[in-house]
């Protein structure tokens, strides 16, 4: 599935995985590692008119092997190696180069996007040139620098879905067993959680108390009054779905207040849990939105998650 992070989509191969990341959609960081000390960079910023990539590469340089410990005169630049004829389609200026120093390999390109205006500097480095090289020609040309139509698709850590592009992430807390990341657009927000192993966490509880009792689910839903219905979703997710308002009198005002004026506030809730068994994880969809909107949207946002892949996975926690 590789990365998907602020509306870039990095195919990486299967074994690697977000290893750093800092910034947001205007500007930022990512750095994913794979096995044998083979890493990949990105840096992306938004940039109207066609910068100098040149000096931005320069300048990229100096700092990466400051960072490194190394010395200028122990580097050797290329421009245009021939192991990266191409750059991701649709892209501007654009600039390839390579570089060794000290038994590292680092193979890249900078460029700038007619359409999203990002200038993405982007490289691969390993313990051998043909590892580099490899890597580069196999995830470089197809890195995608926005998202394609008006869904912006984000992965990581095998947790795949969707979310309307104008939507940016607010908040994210990434461990293995509670993946969450936060989204918001004016007033809307929507949030996107998995927990794991499923078969552990349900050992006592049935997923519907489950799903209203775990302390992060349990503290978004204070402001709500809600219902909740159990489903059967599709074969190997069952699911629970919770529907409601906020609840506080200062919202009941706001909404009558808005009322009078024939507008909604923001404030209806809807979230969908499930069981996703093939992964042996609990997957967590919660929309807040105004009334008239708030189904469509979380239906939409549920359906683009991929929670599983291919073979189910072993059941290696049971006893
Ligand atoms: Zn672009
Ligand atoms: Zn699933």
């Amino acid at each position: 599935m590789g990365l998907g992070w602020q509306g870039l989509s990095i195919p990486l191969p299967e074994d690697w995985n977000l290893a750093a990341f800092s910034g947001d959609w205007g500007s930022g960081y990512v750095r994913a590692e794979g096995p044998g000390d083979s890493a990949l960079e990105l840096k992306w910023k938004h940039e109207k008119s066609s910068p100098s990539l040149k000096g931005l590469l320069k300048s990229y340089l100096k700092q990466l092997h400051k960072a490194a410990g190394r010395k200028k005169s122990e580097v050797s630049l290329k421009e245009k190696p021939k192991a990266l004829p191409s750059v991701p389609q649709g892209s501007g200026v654009s600039q390839t180069f390579s570089w060794q120093s000290g038994g590292v390999y680092g193979i890249g390109a900078v460029w700038h996007c007619l359409e999203c205006r990002r200038i993405v500097l982007v490289q691969v480095t390993a313990l051998s040139e043909m590892t580099a090289n490899a890597l580069a020609r196999r995830i470089i040309p197809k890195i995608g620098d926005h998202p394609e139509g008006d869904l912006c698709r984000w992965s990581v850590y095998d947790f795949d879905f969707t979310v309307p592009k104008e939507f940016r992430l607010e908040k994210q807390s990434l461990r293995s067993g509670h993946l969450s990341m936060e989204f918001r657009h004016k007033g809307r927000t929507v949030v996107l959680e998995r927990y794991g192993p499923a078969n552990v966490l349900l050992k006592r509880d049935r997923l519907s108390d489950w799903a209203t009792a775990v302390k992060p689910i349990f503290d978004r839903l204070k402001p709500y009054k809600y219902k909740k219905e159990t489903v059967e979703g599709e074969p190997g997710h069952d699911a629970v779905r919770l529907s409601g308002r906020r609840k506080a009198v200062k919202d009941l005002l706001r909404r009558a207040g808005l009322w009078m004026i024939r507008m909604q506030p923001p404030d209806a809730l809807r979230a969908r849990v499930w069981n996703c068994e093939p992964s042996n994880r609990i997957v967590m969809v919660m929309v807040e939105a105004r009334p008239r909107d708030v189904e469509a949207l979380t239906d939409r946002i549920a359906a683009g998650v991929r929670c599983h892949t291919g073979e189910p996975e072993r059941d290696s926690a049971a006893s």
